[in-house]
């Protein structure tokens, strides 16, 4: 029986080029690459090899006969894949992009952030040219929103984590961990030790909405729930955020994958996040919690949703509750008519009437709303408004309506936020760029030297294996203009950097930062874990043997 691609593949296409008999599809080079939610393997030419398997970062390809359940689903998807008939015979001619002039010293790269993009950015510089890489990260521990974003309970998703490991301490590797570039160093600086500067500081702001009562203490964004049942480490001197699960309705606007996380983190059962790196604080608080209804709001029709296919395919599964969508009239014609792939799984699910108005039925359930989204929310009572009268153009006014006491998580999207010393567009929340290089808006040519990749450059937008990709792309660009002579050649010896950089913070290394990651699997085997998480900063550098000295002296 052949291998099957599940829900994890987050579409990087590792796998692609291991496959003796080019199984996997759609490849990078094909027209559909990046148009599906995930790659697929065409059961009726896989000979089992298993190499797609050992190559996968996030242990998505499995062999069909081991599913169980729901995920067998994924078997026909993956062969549905195939129905419609591909041609795909013939294996392109390889194709060697990244390369550079020999001659001279290996060039210096500065990557600022430690997430998907900026760690996919080095392994590549590693293992496909001769520079040095310095990576930049402000937290003490790396991993982005591998660590801190993505839900606990997508275990294989964040073994990826491991396939970095030995980015960080590679010899051709520097590691600068509990550095924040704009705060304890500046690009400036940086420019004088490094030929080149990459960006991968993700999209860490919080979108608005622009609501009466968005300010209301019963108003949350997504960022901090996530950050908070990941462990996200507090900001020193700032209190831990906690989110609140006195109600038992909780109204999640947005209805992308970070919105069904939310769902369904807050009402899986506790014993079944309990062996997840979530932290034991947090399965506490969730054990106590009140919450049983979680209502995901869709501002536009269903065929507008964002979720992805297996995220939603799987959430009856792996949220163990009922997951159900509003009726309303026209919805099940409208869902009945859905042409896109990632939507039909919504005609699987039950429409039921649902009085928002009321309490929440007993039980615990997930109900999915189209056309409707927050009016207001004024001392955490909540007031919602239908947007499909509106749309309609007959003339109707909004309906609003109240429902009560809940708590409301915008979980509509982030935002690029400005970096000192790089141009920002304020409408549009991104850093002006073109193939990854920075683009100086007074002139429209691009600043040499400066880079981005990841959410940085796209916006927050993608999965973790788009970032595999669009970094080689903007390797392309460093490699190009280093071969057209346009990086400054840097003037800072290693020493005085070192000096610099000691002055104003305490650098956590990769082998300390690796150690206290060894430290938390090691006390998660105790309790039967994958981790147990430090989540503090101080708590981070404590664990990394790093006390911390002083208070961080500020650039200038
Ligand atoms: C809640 C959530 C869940 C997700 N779940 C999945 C999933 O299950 N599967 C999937 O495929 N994709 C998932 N994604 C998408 C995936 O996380 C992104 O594609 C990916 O993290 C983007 O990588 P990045 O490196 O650009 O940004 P990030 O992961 O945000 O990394 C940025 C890094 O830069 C650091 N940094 C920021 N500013 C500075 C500075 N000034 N100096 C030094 N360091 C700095 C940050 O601390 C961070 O470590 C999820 C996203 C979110 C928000
Ligand atoms: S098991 Fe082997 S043949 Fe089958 S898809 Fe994976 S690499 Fe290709
Ligand atoms: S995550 Fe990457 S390697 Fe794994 S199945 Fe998906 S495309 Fe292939």
């Amino acid at each position: 029986m052949a291998f099957v691609i599940t829900q994890s593949c987050c579409a990087d296409a590792s796998c692609v080029s291991v496959c003796p008999v080019n199984c996997i599809h759609p490849t990078p080079d094909e027209p559909d690459f990046g148009t599906t939610d995930t790659l697929y393997v065409d059961p009726a030419v896989c000979i089992d090899c298993g190499a797609c398997a050992d190559a996968c970062p996030v242990k998505a390809i499995v062999p069909a006969d081991i599913l169980r359940g729901d995920a067998r689903r994924f078997i026909d998807i993956n062969a549905q894949f195939y129905d419609t008939p591909r041609d795909e015979t013939a294996w392109t001619a390889p194709s060697f992009t990244h390369s550079m002039d020999t001659d001279g010293e290996p060039l210096r790269i500065a990557i600022v952030g430690s997430g998907p993009a900026a760690s996919y950015t080095a392994r590549h510089l590693l293992t496909t040219t001769t520079c040095d890489v310095a990576i930049f990260e402000r937290l003490p521990i790396p991993g982005g929103l591998l660590r801190e974003g993505v839900a606990p309970d997508h275990g294989s998703t964040k073994a990826m984590a491991s396939a970095f490991r030995w980015v960080y301490a590679h010899p051709r590797t520097s590691t600068y961990f509990n550095v924040e570039v704009g705060k304890d160093i500046s690009l400036a600086e940086l420019r004088q030790r490094f030929h080149a500067v990459i960006y991968g500081v993700g999209a860490r702001g919080a979108n608005t909405v622009g609501f009466v009562g968005e300010a209301d203490p019963a108003v949350v964004h997504a960022g901090d729930v996530v950050g908070w049942y990941n462990g996200r480490p507090s900001e020193p001197g700032v209190a831990p955020f906690a989110m609140p699960l006195d109600r038992e309705r909780v109204v999640v606007i947005g209805n992308g994958n970070v919105a069904l996380d939310v769902a369904r983190t807050l009402l899986a059962p506790v014993e079944s996040l309990a062996n997840t790196d979530m932290p034991a604080g947090v399965v506490e608080q969730l054990r106590h919690s009140k919450v049983r209804e979680v209502v995901v709001l869709g501002r536009r029709a269903p065929k507008f949703a964002a979720f992805t296919r297996p995220e939603l395919l799987m959430l009856p599964e792996t949220a163990r509750c009922d997951v159900v969508i509003e009726d309303r009239p026209g919805i099940r014609e409208e869902i009945a008519e859905l042409t896109e792939v990632r939507h039909q799984v919504l005609a699987s699910l039950p429409v039921v009437p649902i009085d928002l108005t009321s309490p929440p039925a007993p039980g615990k359930r997930i109900v999915l709303g189209f056309d409707t989204t927050i009016a207001q929310v004024v001392q955490g009572q909540v007031s919602l408004r239908r947007t499909q009268d509106a749309a309609a153009g007959d003339g109707m006014p909004p309906q609003e309506f109240a429902i009560g006491a809940a708590t409301v998580v915008l979980a509509n999207g982030f935002r690029v936020l400005p970096q000192p010393g790089l141009p920002y567009d304020e409408v549009t929340h991104r850093i002006p760029q073109q193939d990854g290089r920075v683009i100086d808006p007074s002139t429209g040519t691009p600043i040499p030297g400066v880079y981005l990749v990841g959410w940085t450059k796209r916006g927050a937008v993608g999965g973790l294996g788009k970032n595999r990709l669009d970094s080689e792309s903007t390797i392309n660009a460093v490699l190009e203009d280093a071969n057209a002579g346009l990086l400054k050649k840097p003037t800072m010896g290693w020493l005085a950097f070192r000096r610099l950089i000691n002055g104003r913070t305490d650098v956590v290394t990769a082998r300390r930062a690796l150690h206290v990651l060894d430290r938390e699997e090691k006390a998660g085997r105790k309790v039967g874990r994958p981790r147990e998480k430090f989540v503090s900063t101080d708590e981070l550098l404590a664990a990394s043997r790093l006390l911390p000295r002083r208070d961080r002296t500020p650039i200038g």
